[in-house]
């Protein structure tokens, strides 16, 4: 808390969808009384800033790293070359080095399943993401895959504390180490490690390809997963399938010194921008998420239950939830719960 007063969050609405459903959040943070002021920054496709090689401006990056807190909006990514992808930048400039994403069944969003309540934790910085490629011949490509002790042990322990501090009891280690005995091997290794320091949360390890034909059985066997980079892309959006998509899933990256961005999965939903269509569900449970990272749980169960709440009543309800609510409308409804 810079000042010793309210605490500052960097906010960066985004682009398409992203202005309408950052003015939702604003709202609901407004009439709960969070104590929270928001510094507002921009990117913009079309400017990329030299001193970080991206969209992401120098000011906007300063302020993150100065607040320690952020919320990030959708940005829509220019499909080219001569630019390093915003949510890579931002990983490694503000050092993220997990992303967690939340699923769970919404009660009156119905989907194939009702019981799906778990935590997916992937590691944000190294595996196949590592950016090292290159042709050997024409026609053949190494592509480096780049698993590190101090990363793996650094997220299972993020895991096993996420487990803790969330009454959570077992975590599951996702993994291919049968296949990719050292890669995979070592990762495993180092949740067994941290599983041993932690005996009171119980620890399985699951192969991947099981992992996923489980998921999509029977979803209610899973508690807290924690696996490598790639894993973790495919399968966060597996769970968020289970309970109805990204519209609905929120996310949080952290990193060293307890910084946290938290951001929506989906996308600028460019078919509704600017129509007052979007559905501002998925921003404000990870706002919901920043706020009992910042030890705010009272806020954050408050704005948690109001929002769940309007969708089991089913009265306000946006399109991509069936209703034919407008984002003011559904917003509005959540702030009268409030
Ligand atoms: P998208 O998520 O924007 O849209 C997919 C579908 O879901 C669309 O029909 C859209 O209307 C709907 N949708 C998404 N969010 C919604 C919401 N909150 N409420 C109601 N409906 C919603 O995916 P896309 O069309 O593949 O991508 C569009 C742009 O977004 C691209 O430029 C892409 O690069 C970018 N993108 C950004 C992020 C990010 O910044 N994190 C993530 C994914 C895609």
């Amino acid at each position: 808390v810079r000042g010793g007063g309210v605490p500052l969050a960097t906010f960066l609405p985004g682009d398409g969808i992203g202005p309408e459903i950052a003015k939702a959040v604003r709202q609901v943070f407004e009439v709960a009384s969070v104590p929270l002021q928001w510094e507002e920054h921009h990117f913009s496709p079309e400017v990329i800033d030299p001193s970080t090689s991206s969209m992401v401006t120098r000011e906007a990056l300063d302020s993150l790293l100065r607040n320690g807190l952020g919320l990030k909006g959708p940005m829509a990514t220019p499909i080219g070359k001569g630019h390093r992808s915003l949510n890579l930048t931002l990983r490694k400039e503000l050092g993220l080095y997990a992303n967690i994403r939340p699923c769970f069944s919404i009660p009156g969003y119905k989907t194939k399943y009702d019981n799906v309540n778990l935590v997916t934790i992937r590691e944000n910085t190294e595996g196949e993401y590592s950016g090292l490629e290159h042709e050997v011949v024409p026609g053949v490509v190494e592509s480096l895959k780049v698993i590190t002790e101090k990363a793996s042990r650094r997220v299972a322990e993020y895991a096993f504390r996420y487990a803790k501090e969330n009454n959570r009891s077992k975590v599951t280690a996702v993994h291919k180490a049968n296949i990719m005995k050292k890669a995979d091997g070592l990762f495993l290794e180092c949740c067994r490690a941290i599983a041993e320091k932690n005996p009171e949360i119980e620890f399985e390890e699951k192969i991947i390809d099981n992992c996923c034909m489980q998921l999509v059985k029977d979803p209610s066997q899973f508690d807290v997963l924690v696996m490598p980079n790639l894993y973790g892309d495919i399968v966060s959006d597996l769970c968020a399938g289970l309970v109805g998509g990204l519209g609905v899933t929120p996310s949080l990256n952290v990193g060293d010194g307890g910084i946290a961005l938290a951001e929506a999965v989906h996308g600028t939903a460019p078919d509704i921008a600017g129509k007052d269509l979007a559905n501002p569900t998925a921003l404000l449970l990870s706002s919901v998420m920043l706020l009992r990272h910042m030890e705010l749980g009272t806020h954050a169960d408050k704005i948690e239950k109001a929002l769940l709440g309007t969708i089991a009543e089913g009265k306000y309800l946006t399109g991509d939830l069936g209703g034919k609510s407008t984002t003011r409308d559904f917003t509005n409804a959540v702030c009268s719960k409030i």
